[in-house]
């Protein structure tokens, strides 16, 4: 590419760190959003080491940083009985071990904090209320597709690729820090195992919130954790309303690109989200992205595909394993139990470290 001028679709994560990858490698970016306004949209996030690697790639990390919560340890549960299984450390060990710490921010933070460093680039235009189905270039050197799971891109580019729903339904919602419930710590993040679903809740952002999400086979929390032990069906009572989320994930591609157009993010690879890892991945892109970008500008859109797509495919199916071994029943669960409880928490952290090690 002589020069480098993109059109991106999409303002989501994907698309605003798309567009600081284009503007660092020197070239231009115009960023297509189809809402009329950057809505405070979604619930919290957490933020892996490689996560907070790819940020700093991006020269978003000290923007975002203010608006992050550091959780001193995570804890895996069972949700019948309420015993926490494993206590994972996080912080110092966790900052010490991958070199960048493991944080929480709600999305709407991290969402504006991209926001705010793209406004200041000159390479970077910024357009709301602009809904994109073209897919000419004109007078773009390439196209960036970060329209989401539900990308019309891809669906264009790769007929038959529409994204996949599953039964799971993602309850989110962020409320204030509640001040006692027997034997829950609220500065951790919290993981509830339970037959068929999963509760996560992890204080978020500064100010600081809870950010509790249920996963059931579609009844409403209350109904679906029934059978949970007294503190995880006090911690459901602590909400009402929840927004309400299909599951939905993409099915894996050959490849994203198709000649100067390429999909990013959750419109190339959405996932399931029980290794917490869908922003993170559209982060690495981005971030892997500008390197190609700097370095063989030519191939950058060619290589993004072709050098990522194993990591983020192994990261899907590494999530769906987690959705079975987070909501398996019967003599499943027991083992899973055992085996969670007799294991040293750093053997658990190592299975982790291909996801929290990566570095570009
Ligand atoms: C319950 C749940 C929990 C999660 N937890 C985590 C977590 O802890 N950690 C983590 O890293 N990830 C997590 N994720 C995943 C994460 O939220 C997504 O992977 C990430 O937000 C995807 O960003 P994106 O920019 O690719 O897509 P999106 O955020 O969907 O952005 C797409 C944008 O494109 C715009 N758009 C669409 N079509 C057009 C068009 N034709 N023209 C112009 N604009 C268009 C949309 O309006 C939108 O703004 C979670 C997801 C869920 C559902």
């Amino acid at each position: 590419m002589d020069t480098m001028n993109f059109k991106i679709i999409g303002g989501g994560i994907a698309g605003l760190a798309s567009a600081l990858a284009v503007d660092n490698a020197g070239g231009h970016a115009t960023v297509f959003e189809k809402s009329a306004k950057f809505e405070q949209l979604g619930a919290g996030l957490q933020l892996g080491p490689n996560a907070a690697r790819a940020l700093q790639k991006l020269g978003a990390w000290d923007a975002v940083l203010p608006f992050t919560y550091a959780p001193p340890e995570i804890h895996m549960r069972d949700g019948r009985s309420g015993k926490i299984l494993k206590r994972l450390p996080l912080g110092k060990t966790f900052e010490h071990r991958y070199g960048m710490p493991y944080l929480t921010a709600r999305r709407a933070d991290l969402h504006k904090a991209l926001h705010v460093v793209a406004n200041t680039q000159p390479g970077i235009e910024i357009l709301t209320n602009s809904e994109i189905d073209d897919l000419s270039l004109g007078n773009f050197s390439g196209i960036i597709a970060a329209d989401g799971v539900w990308s019309k891109t891809r669906e264009k580019l790769f007929p038959g690729s529409s994204a996949i729903t599953t039964v799971d339904t993602y309850y989110r919602s962020l409320l204030p820090i509640p001040s006692n419930i027997a034997n829950v710590n609220f500065e951790c993040v919290n993981l509830w195992l339970y037959p068929g679903g999963h509760v996560v809740h992890y204080p978020v952002g500064n100010p600081v919130q809870l950010n509790l999400i249920a996963i059931t086979s579609g009844d409403e929390p209350k109904v679906f954790f029934k059978n949970a032990s007294e503190n995880l069906q006090s911690v459901l009572d602590l909400k009402s309303q929840f927004s309400k989320w299909q599951s939905a994930y993409v099915p894996t591609l050959k490849q994203w690109h198709q000649g100067k157009i390429t999909l990013i993010g959750d419109a190339a690879h959405a996932t399931l989200p029980y290794l917490a890892q869908g922003a993170a991945m559209a982060l690495e892109d981005a971030a892997f992205l500008q390197a190609e970008l700097q370095s063989n500008a030519k191939m950058a859109l060619e290589n993004l595909s072709a050098k990522r797509i194993l990591r983020t495919t192994k990261l899907h199916h590494s999530s769906m394993r987690a959705g079975q071994v987070y909501h398996c029943s019967g003599v499943a669960a027991l083992s899973r139990n055992v085996a969670f409880t007799l294991a040293p928490s750093l053997i658990i952290q190592n299975q982790l470290n291909w996801i929290y090690d990566y570095k570009i």
